[in-house]
């Protein structure tokens, strides 16, 4: 087991120990946001036949090659077809049928003329009436092709693809209506500590409420995952083994905050190298050192430090891309933007520190990071208040204000390009 290892060897061991969960099906709406776990196919030509873009008059375009306004071409409206309706009488020289859009085209015509551009000789339009057209029009104008969304059997959503909301829409047009995506994971939330009571209740002297299992339910919840809070469990090896024995066998997952460092009460790692394979413990992060990792009965166990911002930011950095590669994303950074930092920033702690702020643009329309006065590991409200982190490099340099730094966006999906 190798000592303090870089973010992104531990997030690349962390990702190397899950697999893409199993296929389900899920109905249509339920499919946006999730990604295919096969190739979908239409199962008709969408649209299925070729129709109008237009409300007009569908003519023969042969038949207009010389209108003008000076020598107008006049035609008798012989027929209405309305969206849903189907006109299939003969359409001779000098006829026209008055066409709504998305109605479908007849054989014998090929091109619509819009209503606004069609003078009416006599009568209102409708069939019966006579109508003037001034100018030539095209084959095809204001015609919708059969399949030019899609074809018959033929893929329109690859295995791999996520599906947004217009995907969505896709399928269901071509009546795709069972969509095979991969599961999300069941991820198990427990939170570790003697001192940790339910946030319904008001601490007694010496114990706080339990504020991670929310945050990382919720964290876990914003990654796709289905999470689990389990009850609190107090600093004994005996209460930890037990129920991470339980937890594996009932889960995908398994997260855990506290008892992760290496006080007297500390157990996780411990009981991780008992039941299973311990891989790693200690990340250089700041906040959140001691993050651990190891798989316990073929399931993955991730150890959170107990500190609030701690958990959090390994929850972002480290247990998110996991969650996201069981469900078949392939994308597991998020968007970065450099930005210039408002004030200086001292930099003491040679770990990489993930400086939680606000993104804002300037007046010039560049972007500003302000890190938060406050960075202490235990705050939540910090993290509530800003919309990204900034990266301060491994080592000693403190930075300047005025000087670049790189920052994550928090709650901006890894697959938005900026
Ligand atoms: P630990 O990692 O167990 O040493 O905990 C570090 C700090 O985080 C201590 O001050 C704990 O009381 C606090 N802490 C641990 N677990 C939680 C939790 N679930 N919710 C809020 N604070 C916690
Ligand atoms: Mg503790």
């Amino acid at each position: 087991m190798a000592d303090m290892i870089s973010v992104e060897e531990a997030r690349d061991l962390v990702l190397s120990h899950v697999e893409v969960l199993p296929a389900e099906t899920v109905s249509l709406l339920d499919a946006a946001g999730r990604v295919a776990a096969a190739d979908i196919t239409s199962d008709i030509d969408v649209s299925p036949f070729a129709h109008s873009a237009m409300d007009g008059f569908a003519v023969h375009a042969d038949e207009l090659a010389h209108a003008s306004a000076e020598a107008p071409v006049q035609m008798d409206v012989i027929a209405e077809i309305a969206a849903g309706e189907v006109y299939e009488g003969p359409i001779d020289p000098g006829q026209c049928v008055r066409i709504m859009t998305g109605a479908p085209l007849p054989d014998a015509v090929d091109s619509v003329v819009k209503y606004e551009i069609v003078d009416v000789v006599e009568g209102d339009g409708k069939p019966g009436s006579r109508v003037a057209f001034t100018a030539p029009t095209k084959v095809h104008s204001n015609v919708r092709d059969a399949g030019e969304e899609a074809k018959a059997d033929e893929t329109i959503v690859h295995r791999g693809e996520v599906i947004n909301p217009a995907g969505v829409g896709f399928l269901a047009g071509c009546g795709a209506v069972v969509v095979p995506v991969y599961r999300r994971p069941r991820i198990a939330i427990i939170s570790i500590g003697s001192e940790l009571v339910d946030p319904s209740e008001v601490p007694t002297p010496g114990k706080i409420r339990n504020s991670n299992s929310y945050a990382l339910a919720a964290s876990a919840r914003a990654a796709g995952a289905l999470p689990t809070i389990l009850p609190i469990v107090e600093d004994t090896h005996e209460a930890l083994s037990a129920t991470i024995k339980n937890a594996v066998a009932a889960f995908d997952f398994v997260v855990t905050s506290g008892g992760a460092s290496n006080g007297d009460f500390d157990f996780i790692k411990p009981v991780v190298k008992e039941l299973g394979q311990l891989f790693m413990t200690t990340v250089n992060m700041r906040p959140g050192k001691a993050q651990t990792f190891g798989i316990v009965d073929g399931t993955p166990v991730f150890g959170l430090p107990g500190n609030p911002a701690a958990a959090y930011v390994g929850f972002e950095m480290l247990v998110r891309p996991a969650l996201r590669k069981m469900q078949g994303y392939t994308h597991f950074e998020r968007p970065r933007v450099t930005a210039t930092l408002a004030h200086d920033e001292k930099k003491k702690d040679p770990r990489r520190i993930f400086l939680r702020g606000t993104l804002s643009k300037d007046e010039s329309g560049a972007y500003v990071f302000t890190p938060a006065k406050n960075q202490s590991s235990g705050l939540f409200g910090v993290i509530q208040r800003s919309n990204c982190m900034a990266l301060m490099p491994e080592g000693t340099e403190s930075r300047t204000a005025g000087t670049p730094v790189e920052c994550i966006l928090l709650d901006v999906n890894e697959e938005v390009v900026l």
